[in-house]
């Protein structure tokens, strides 16, 4: 009897992890993929800027998983809604978690519940047509945004604030967002950063789009970048290098005619968030490197805006019935072992750090723990599985189904748009059901 394997969460980890099942257990394997939503793929989709289309492509090779006959994908199952983790542990022989890191990271000042303050997981969630955050509505009727964090995150964020709508054409971003985003007022952009240019985690190809922008242009003061990198790993020197480099191109940039601007600016930490109820600006504290952490020196500034954008990371929730390490928000794990037949793998096994590819070492390990814990499957696996959903009316979106709504999505798109999403669980499930594309507005 193949062994049965449960993996929640259709991310690049729960993708990576069927795909080196199939290759490790040599067809001696069923895997179902249970995801939440309709659509698979977690922040292929849903994080990956929509302006970022190359990256998304990553996804194809996930189809030939998918497509795999010891595969099977079930779309809008939640575990802990539709199913509980400890039936899945009864009916399948493993089970993987790889439900990533789907909250904000707070920032942990005060004025942070203040309206206008949004964190990037949902802002990203809103731009990118997350049915979660389709809803979101944010206010962006100001000329400055303030974005805190160093990161690509935070790139991503301030890139797509003021790109305009010929340069998103070519994008998946959902009308509703552009539209917004058009017709807002914003001018001025910060990046803030606690530490300094070489600390960011900027990589070069984000920050070098940033001098790249038909209306807006890059500011950042020659003064806060130092003269060398120092001492790093020769890998992360070269990187470091080419960072220093475009930005002090950016120190020099003229910005012609371009109206919109975005701040680089470092060695700065949010002190608190002003306003009434409403976000009005942002007091920040300078800041000075003590053994590479950042220090307040007390002089303090602030900066008048109409929203803030937390952009510090991302963090995961405990799953009902798994241990979970509260202090690092990750579920407790040996390498990826949790408890006897339950695994996790990605974003809720090591943290919200790494690009799509780190994900794949943490499937290959798991998949070789699978092979030595299991000789042979003593599970019924799918057709429990299958049997309690249809028991509780559930309506699984198998990968046909999610192939008919990307159908749906490429057939609604405008030249040259990818796709049009659908953002809506129930229109999703329309197609899913009938193949045809009912919509609600956007
Ligand atoms: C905004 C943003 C932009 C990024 N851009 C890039 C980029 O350009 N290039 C790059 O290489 N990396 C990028 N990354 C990093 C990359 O997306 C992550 O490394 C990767 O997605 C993490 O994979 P994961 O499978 O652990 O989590 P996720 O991708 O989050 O997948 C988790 C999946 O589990 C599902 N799920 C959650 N709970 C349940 C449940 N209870 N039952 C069933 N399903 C559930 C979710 O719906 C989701 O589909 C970005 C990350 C973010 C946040």
């Amino acid at each position: 009897m193949p062994i049965s394997v449960a993996i929640v969460g259709s991310g690049p980890a729960g993708f990576y992890t069927a795909e080196a099942l199939v290759k490790t257990l040599d067809g001696d394997v069923a895997v179902d993929i249970l995801e939440r939503l309709p659509t698979p793929f977690g922040l292929i989709r849903a994080g990956v800027a929509p302006d970022h289309q190359t990256t998304k492509k990553v996804a194809r090779s996930f189809e030939k998983t998918a497509h795999r006959p010891e595969v099977r994908y079930f779309g809008n199952v939640e575990v802990g809604r539709d199913v509980a983790l400890a039936e899945l542990q009864r009916t399948h022989d493993a089970v993987v978690l790889a439900v990533g890191a789907p909250f904000d990271r707070p920032l942990g000042i005060p004025g942070e519940d203040k309206v206008g303050v949004i964190g990037s997981a949902a802002f990203v969630g809103w731009y990118n047509a997350h049915p979660d955050f389709a809803d979101l509505d944010p206010d962006l009727n100001t000329e400055t945004v303030c974005v805190i964090g160093n990161g690509n995150v935070a790139i991503d964020v301030a890139r797509v604030l003021v790109k305009t709508a010929a340069e998103m054409a070519d994008s998946d971003i959902p009308e509703y967002a552009q539209r917004a985003i058009a017709r807002a007022p914003i001018k001025d952009v910060y990046l803030f950063g606690r530490r300094g240019p070489i600390e960011a985690k900027f990589t070069n190809v984000e920050l070098r789009e940033m001098g790249r922008l038909d209306e807006c242009a890059p500011v950042v003061d020659a003064a806060q970048l130092p003269d060398a990198v120092g001492e790093m790993s020769e890998r992360d020197h070269r990187l470091k290098e080419k960072n220093l480099a475009t930005l002090r191109e950016f120190a020099t940039q003229d910005a012609g005619e371009r109206r919109k601007r975005v701040h680089f600016r470092f060695f700065v930490s949010p002190v608190e968030i002003l306003g009434g109820q409403r976000v009005e600006g942002l007091r920040l504290e300078k800041t000075r490197l003590e053994g590479g952490r950042a220090v307040g020196v007390g002089e303090t500034f602030e900066v008048a805006c109409g929203l803030v954008i937390p952009a510090v990371g991302y963090r995961s929730v405990a799953v009902e019935g798994a241990p979970f390490d509260e202090a690092n928000a990750i579920v407790r794990s040996e390498e990826g072992r949790v408890a006897p037949g339950l695994y996790a793998v990605g974003w809720i096994r090591r943290g919200p750090t790494g690009v799509i590819a780190t994900n794949r070492p943490d499937g290959v390990a798991v998949a070789q723990c699978i092979r030595d814990d299991f000789g042979a499957g003593a599970k019924p696996g799918r057709v429990a599985l299958e049997r309690l959903l249809e028991e509780r009316g559930v309506q699984v979106v198998g990968y046909a189904d999610w192939k008919r709504i990307e159908q749906a999505e490429e057939a609604g798109a405008a030249a040259p748009a990818p796709r049009r999403k659908l953002f809506r669980i129930a229109d999703m499930l329309n197609v899913a059901r009938t193949g045809e594309a009912r919509r609600s507005a956007d």
